[in-house]
C-alpha cells in the first residue's frame, strides 16, 4: 500500500516537473460527495490516474491540475471505498489495450476515450447509490 502511494506521489512529482507545472493544494474542501461528512480528499471521478499513466502526454497535465470538473471531495473512508470500485474496469481496460500488438498513441487514446465514460459511470453509480433523488 505504501509502495503504491509512494509511486503515486512520485509520478505526480515527475509529471509536474515534465509540464513545468506547480500542483496547487486544495484551497477548500467541500463535504464528502458520498456521505456528506467533512471532505478530506480530492478524488478524480473517472479514475483519471490510470489514463494519465497510460498516455502521459495527453492526460497527465489535466490530472495534476485537479480540475474541478474532474474531481469530487470525499472523506477518507469513502475515498478508500471509492478506489475499490474500479477493479473490474481496470482489468477490462488493460486487456483491451493488450489486444493491440503494436499499439500507437492514437489507438491508445481511442481505447482511453471509450473507457473514460465507463469509469465515470461506475463512480457515479457508487456515489449516488441509495441516495434520494
Ligand atoms: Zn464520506
Ligand atoms: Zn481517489
Amino acid at each position: 500500500m505504501s509502495v503504491r502511494f509512494n509511486s503515486y506521489k512520485r509520478n505526480l512529482f515527475l509529471w509536474a516537473r515534465h509540464f513545468n507545472y506547480k500542483i496547487l493544494p486544495a484551497v477548500y474542501y467541500g463535504p464528502c460527495a458520498r456521505c456528506g461528512k467533512k471532505g478530506q480528499h480530492r478524488h478524480h471521478k473517472a479514475h483519471d490516474y490510470i489514463f494519465a499513466c497510460t498516455l502521459l502526454l495527453i492526460y497527465a497535465k489535466r490530472y495534476i491540475e485537479f480540475h474541478p470538473d474532474d474531481i469530487d471531495f470525499l472523506c477518507a473512508k469513502c475515498h478508500k471505498n471509492a478506489h475499490r470500485i474500479y477493479d473490474e474496469l481496470i482489468a477490462s481496460f488493460n486487456s483491451s489495450l493488450g489486444l493491440y500488438k503494436n499499439r500507437t498513441n492514437e489507438t491508445t487514446q481511442k481505447v482511453c476515450e471509450i473507457y473514460k465514460p465507463l469509469f465515470l459511470a461506475r463512480y457515479l453509480k457508487w456515489r449516488n447509490w441509495g441516495k434520494k433523488k
